[in-house]
């Protein structure tokens, strides 16, 4: 179903005068888009990629036979978000006397399941296991991926497309595609899948739009990061005009899990360390989620994920970090920053990655010996690093 409103690329929305409103009071925010109305990408901005890459990205879009989409492993619903949008923008494009495009839609895990918070998301169906996606993609397109070794099984058929498209907001990206429309001032991926769509010239139906909201609520944090800007509550509006629901969606995401997460929460909130003088002395703390804690509830990895979102509470220190230990037995690390310690910088020393409030990375070893490196890590002030700016764009 299609929402009558106008294209993406329309400024036929409450934006028409938000230009002198956000003009006004958004100028001296940090990673706000200023007067950028949804739907107008941010190629102007420093940082962001220009016109050209753009105008290059929907050339080869409008030309390509075959479409292939990929989000990082382990997805969140930023990247899953983002890309079923585009998925179904894609599958929905006009082709005006023309065969549409053959879409192939995955992402590089094994096992391939879906994570179970996002399988409410419109367009699941459209995805196929990662053995079923072209060895040698025509157009292939990369969705909140920093780097080609996130895209997991995947990867290959990344070096091997014709054209990749990659499509990110992380500062620490390695600009990996032969068209790279990245920009880190972008509070998420969704943003600026938002932006192609509009580009293709497909309407944002309210299936799209649940992708597209998904995906901005996961990386806002529900608009509490300090990423939310005025064009984040812009494009939220245009996004709920559809008819999504909010408030059902915020259930889905953050509100559910089985009985048995209270036990592993329980278990991992118990045995966190605080360490005040860590990490300059902005102060760490950090806990572990282990395959015993899951195996003990029969409960998969994903719920594991929110159990950073307590741990970040702590006042005494600025870092925090959760260690969750996969199904492989390796550490899956996230780290988070209230602004004066950039763990973007120490995961991507440790082989990670992410943006300065919101990184992690992947390790073998003790829980000791990861902390160890990561302590390590902390030690050293990075540049800008000092005290609390908190400017920075969220994850
Ligand atoms: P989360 O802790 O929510 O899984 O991830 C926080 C941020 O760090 C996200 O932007 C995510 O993409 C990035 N990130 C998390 N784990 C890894 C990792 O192992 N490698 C890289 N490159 N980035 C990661
Ligand atoms: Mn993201």
């Amino acid at each position: 179903m299609t929402a009558d409103l106008p294209g993406a690329e329309s400024a036929d929305f409450p934006g028409s005068d938000s230009a002198d409103l956000a003009g006004a009071e958004s100028a001296d925010l940090p990673g706000s888009d200023s007067a950028d109305l949804p739907g107008s990408h941010s190629a102007d901005l420093p940082g962001a990629d220009s016109e050209a890459e753009w105008v290059r990205a929907v050339k080869i879009l409008g030309a390509a036979t075959e479409i292939c989409l990929a989000c990082h492993v382990r997805p969140d619903g930023d990247a899953l978000g983002s890309m079923l949008a585009v998925t179904q923008a894609l599958r929905a494009r006009g082709a005006a006397g023309r065969e549409p495009a053959r879409v192939v839609a995955s992402f590089g895990d094994s096992p391939f399941e879906i994570p179970r918070i996002l399988r409410f998301l419109p367009g699941t169906d459209l995805l196929v296991p990662p053995d079923a996606f072209p060895e040698r993609p025509q157009v292939m397109v990369t969705f909140d991926a920093a780097s080609a070794d996130r895209l997991g099984l995947l990867q290959a058929s990344a070096s091997a497309a014709d054209e990749l498209i990659v499509l990110d907001h992380h500062a620490s990206n390695t600009r990996f595609g032969s068209v790279n429309l990245i920009d880190q001032a972008a509070a998420a991926t969704a943003v600026l899948a938002f932006d192609l769509i509009g580009r293709l010239g497909v309407d944002i139906s309210r299936d799209i739009a649940l992708g597209l909201y998904a995906g901005l609520v996961t990386d806002t944090g529900s608009f509490r990061y300090s990423n939310t800007s005025a064009r984040v509550h812009e494009l939220a509006a245009l996004l709920l005009r559809t008819g999504i629901e909010p408030g059902a969606v915020a259930h889905e995401l953050w509100d559910r899990s089985p009985f048995g997460f209270l036990a592993l929460l329980g278990a991992a909130l118990g045995r966190a360390r605080l360490e005040p003088a860590a990490a300059a002395g902005h102060g760490l703390v950090w806990t572990t989620v282990t395959q015993d804690d899951r195996a003990a509830h029969g409960l998969p990895f994903e719920v594991a994920e929110s159990v950073i979102d307590v741990v970040r509470r702590t006042d005494e220190a600025d870092v925090a970090v959760v260690l969750k230990e996969d199904d492989q037995g390796c550490w899956q690390a996230s780290a988070r920053s209230k602004g004066a310690v950039d763990v973007g910088r120490a995961c991507v020393a440790l082989g990670g990655g992410g943006h300065r409030l919101a990184a992690g990375f992947t390790a073998r070893g003790t829980a000791a010996e990861v902390i160890a490196t990561l302590r390590n890590q902390l030690a050293v002030k990075g540049e800008g690093e000092a005290g609390g700016s908190g400017a920075a764009a969220g994850r």
